[in-house]
């Protein structure tokens, strides 16, 4: 019978969830512990580039997991287990200090004079008082806050647990930072949103670059996105540029910045120090 059934099904796969949740559950722990002593904890930076001459002009803050004994964990696999349990407020703070504080040490250096960006999860906006940490960590390190920019998915926009959200990120915007609307295409892309939201950028989804030129559909919805962010007066970024025809794709259509592994991947501190130093001396020289 159908209930039978509905027994057997049940034994047969509770041993296996509990193997998953085990798995989580560990996973978890060893990432609390990460948080608390931050040392397998680590931001890997992908620069950004112009797409005309291919100067600097940003770079991305990627969260990273060294892990003892798996290796390099991506954010994929772990920041979704940290939101959904409670982590994330307190993991997305350590990547703002972690972020401001490499920025004040290149600065030392004499090095960084361009924006970092970091990615927002919603619960940051949510719990906790965000606008005052990142004002409070901004001068703590003595860092202008117009080199921290702050990307917001749109469902981390719309999501309605943060209230209205527009006075907020003014307010932000009003201190010097600077937002940009990531994924953008994915979500729920309503147009009244990019109307009354005060942003400064939107991060072309690298869903529509992958395919292009070859692709009409994706070379049509790209085109539009350039288009319509030229009449709002909106910088435009495409994210995941791989190949040269993307780029000439996307440079005749008036786009103007690109992050992508035909530029540089995602990579640790002191290899973009490396570059930044490059990028100084040709500036300099
Ligand atoms: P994202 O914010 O859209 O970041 C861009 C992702 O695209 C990064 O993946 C980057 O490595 C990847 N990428 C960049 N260029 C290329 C390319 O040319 N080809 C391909 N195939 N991929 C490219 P990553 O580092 O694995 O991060 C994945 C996502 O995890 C991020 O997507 C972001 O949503 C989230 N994430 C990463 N760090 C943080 C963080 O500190 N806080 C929060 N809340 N989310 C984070
Ligand atoms: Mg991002
Ligand atoms: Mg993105
Ligand atoms: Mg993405």
């Amino acid at each position: 019978s159908a209930k039978r059934h509905g027994r057997n099904h049940d034994r047969r796969f509770r041993p296996s969830l509990e193997v998953e949740s085990d798995r989580h559950l560990t996973i978890l722990n060893e990432l609390r512990q990460a948080l608390a002593q931050g040392s397998q904890l680590d931001l890997y930076y992908q620069t950004q580039h112009r797409l005309d001459d291919g100067g600097l002009v940003g770079m991305e803050a990627l969260l990273r997991w060294h892990h003892p004994e798996h290796g390099l964990i991506l954010p994929s696999e772990f920041i979704p287990l940290a939101e959904r349990h409670g982590l994330m407020p307190a993991l997305g703070s350590w990547v703002i200090d972690q972020a401001v504080a490499q920025l004040a040490t290149w600065r030392s250096q004499g090095l960084n004079v361009l924006p970092v960006w970091v990615n927002l999860s919603a619960l940051q906006l949510i719990q906790g008082d965000l606008e005052s940490h990142l004002i409070s960590t901004l001068n703590q390190y003595r860092v202008p806050a117009r080199l921290l920019g702050l990307e917001l998915t749109e469902s981390v926009l719309l999501d309605e647990r943060a209230g209205d959200i527009s006075p907020r990120l003014e307010a932000l915007r009003r201190e010097g930072l600077q937002i940009a609307i990531d994924d953008f295409g994915t979500g729920y892309s309503s147009m009244a949103y990019l109307k009354r939201l005060p942003v400064d950028k939107l991060k072309l989804d690298r869903e529509f670059i992958r395919a292009l030129p070859h692709d009409h559909a994706d070379a049509a919805i790209s085109s539009a996105v350039l288009a319509m962010a030229q009449g709002l007066n909106l910088d435009v970024i495409a994210e995941g540029v791989e190949t040269a025809e993307q780029r000439d794709f996307l440079l005749a259509r008036g786009c103007r910045h690109v992050q992508g592994y035909l530029y540089a991947r995602p990579q640790p501190a002191d290899e973009v120090e490396t570059r930044l130093r490059q990028s100084r001396s040709s500036v300099y020289s």
